[in-house]
This record gives C-alpha cells, structure tokens and sequence, in this order.
C-alpha cells in the first residue's frame, strides 16, 4: 500500500462539486480583486475566529510582515519567537528590520512561556506565538507576561485554523491574528492567500491601506508607501466555501489523530502531546523518534510518505548568519529538529492507510 504524508487531490474531491462551481461563478463574476468575494470572506472568518475583524492579505508571510509593521516594530526592536518554528516566523519580524530574540519549545513542540521573561530587554516590543502544529500555546502565561511588561502579542495562526484556548478561538487573544491559507493549511486557498485578524479597528484600517498601495480614500491617492498584498476573489471564494465544512474538516482530523494516539505502540516513537486547554486540530501530526532518519527511511521502504517540520532551525539556516548564531546555542530546538517527524495526514486518508501506517510504525526496531 502506499501512503502519502498529505494529498491534496483527495481532499478537494471531498466537496470538489462546490469549489468547481464556485470558481465558475467568480471566473464569470468580471470582478476579480477586493470584490464581493473578500468582503464576504473578510465578514465569515472574522466571525469564526470571534474577532472584530478580518482583512484578506495574499500570504501568511505578509500579515506577519504587516502586523509587525502596524504594531511599530522596526530597527533595534525584539520579538520574542520560538526557535523551532517555520522560518515565515523569523521574516516577518526582520523584514521590518527587528531582532528575533528565540526562546526555546517546550514538550508541546510551541514556545515554553516560561522562558519569555528571561528574554525581556528594553528593546523588547512584542512576542510571536506561534500555533504550530495545529495547537494552542499556552495564551494565559503569554498574555500575562506581555500584559506585565506592556508588550504586544501576535499569534501565528498558519498551523491553527479552528484552535482554541479554553474555549476561546485562537486569532483574537492576542493584538492580531497572523493566518496563511496556503494549499496545505487546514484552511488551504488553490494558491497563495492570508489574512490578519484583531479587534483594535485601527489596526484593521491599516491594514487595508496597507495591503493595497498605502491607498487610503480612492486608489490612487497613496498616504503612505504600502504594498500589493491582496487575496484575489477566486481564493477568497474558495475559502467560503471551505470555510463553511471547516469543523468537520478538522473532526475528521481530530479522529485520525486520536487513532495515532491509541495505535502507536513503540518505545522508540514518542507520539504528539497536546496541552491541556487546546483543542489542537492536528495541521500535523509530528512524532519524536530519537532514530528519526532511520525511521523515515524505513517508512519510504514502506511506501509511506513522511516530512520534517523543520530540518534546520531558522538561527542555523545560511540566511540568518546575519544574527551571529551558531549550533549548540539553541539545544531543543537543534534536537528537535533531528528528532520529530510528521506522520501522514489529511482529510480523506482512509482508515486502512492509517492501520498500515500504525502497523510499520510499531514494526519499527530502529
Ligand atoms: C505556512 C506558514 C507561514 C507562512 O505562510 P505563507 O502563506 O506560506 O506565507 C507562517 N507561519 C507558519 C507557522 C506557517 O506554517
């Protein structure tokens, strides 16, 4: 049997009916930029993620590189950011020109809040928390610490479409909400799109102008040098639509999840934990595995498809050689990225795939 970490073909045929004759509709609609689509899309995920508002940017690495902009981050400023994360993370502050100051994950595979406050200078402007996985960071330490020492907080919510935090969806807890709907998002576009979510109206305006040429009255009085950061109407009309079986989507991620947790019986595979208090919607299911290499190959002998998210932590990586970092200065997340693993998984993976999965990986001897 062969099994692919995630495919995208089956997932779209799930509802493909709806997306097919949605995208006929917006091809035949003659209007294709910051139209009805956005503006409906922009209402629907501000209300899912219980946010004041939404504005559709063209990808998760703009509205990180927005928010930061927006909340002044700029030359000599920190923000605080795991160190195990996409390097999206990291861009979006230094695009800016701000320091990422890295604090390491904790069990969870997300930024230990613990460890924030050991990182606070003066300089310190804001701290990114970021969802990775598909779960929560701890919110309650993170706005504590941020409250106490008057720092903005941005949550990083590619991985996290759905999450909450007891109870309270993720996107709308901190100053703004970051979210990409690349393809393999739980929230995925048919290309490239993102978004930033807040309940500051200020905030939301700038963005806006922001995204579409610093224009703020018409389009071509220009306030301010912004950028072409728009998600069109075909992607915004895909996402409605997605949007509206977004739950089950990720129940059904969720389940495939809770047949790992119960099937994987190997002491050489640590599973995912989740924290207490997240609902994670399992964007991926990583597992820790100390023979990480061994067992990949082994799975590929298999027919298994598996990915590493992320092989090189963002300090070691040639382009932030800039930051004066070397191995050894960030040990968990230079572990972890030798270690962890992500299993296959994607909504119409069938329960048989998954057994066989489950079956190698209890096989494995290392
Ligand atoms: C995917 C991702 C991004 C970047 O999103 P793009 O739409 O690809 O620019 C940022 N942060 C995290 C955690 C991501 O997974």
């Amino acid at each position: 049997m062969k099994v692919m970490q995630n495919d995208l073909k089956r997932q779209h045929d799930i509802y493909g009916e709806e997306y097919n004759r949605k995208a006929v509709e917006v091809l035949n609609s003659g209007w294709y930029i910051l139209g009805n689509e956005v503006k409906e899309f922009e209402k629907e995920f501000a209300e899912y993620t219980e946010s004041k508002y939404c504005v559709g940017v063209a990808s998760g690495l703009d509205a990180l590189q927005i928010a930061f902009r927006v909340l002044g981050v700029g030359k000599g400023d920190e923000v605080i950011v795991c160190s195990n994360s996409y390097i999206a993370c990291v861009m979006g502050i230094t695009m800016n020109d701000g320091t990422p100051v890295f604090v390491e994950p904790d069990e969870y595979d997300n930024l230990d809040a613990d460890k924030i406050e050991e990182k606070i200078t003066d300089k310190t402007k804001a701290i990114l928390a970021v969802h990775l996985y598909g779960q929560s960071c701890d919110m309650d330490k993170i706005m504590e610490v941020a409250k106490k020492h008057g720092l903005k907080v941005v949550e990083d919510c590619a991985q996290s479409h759905g999450t909450t935090w007891k109870g309270r969806k993720n996107g709308s807890i901190g100053d703004i909400g970051c979210w990409s709907f690349y393809p393999t998002k739980n929230l995925g576009a048919f290309g490239d799109g993102g978004a930033l979510t807040t309940n500051n109206e200020a905030y939301a305006e700038e963005f806006r102008v922001i995204r579409n040429y610093g224009a703020k009255k018409t389009h071509y009085d220009n306030e301010i040098v912004g950028m072409n950061s728009r998600l069109d109407e075909l992607q915004a009309g895909m996402l409605r639509v997605k949007l509206s079986h977004l739950n089950d989507l990720n129940k059904e991620r969720q389940e495939i999840a809770r047949r790992y947790d119960e099937g994987i019986k190997n002491p050489l595979i640590r599973p995912l934990q989740t924290r207490p208090g997240s609902n994670a919607v399992y964007h991926q299911y990583v597992i820790h595995c100390e023979k990480r290499d061994e067992l990949m190959n082994f799975l590929k002998e298999n027919d298994i498809g598996t990915i590493i998210h992320y092989p090189i932590p963002p300090h070691l990586q040639q382009a932030y050689r800039g930051l004066g970092l070397k191995e050894g200065d960030l040990p968990i997340a230079e572990r972890y990225a030798k270690e962890v693993l992500s299993l296959p998984i994607f909504n119409g993976m069938t329960i048989e795939e998954q057994e066989y999965v489950i079956e190698k990986l209890n096989s494995f001897k290392g």
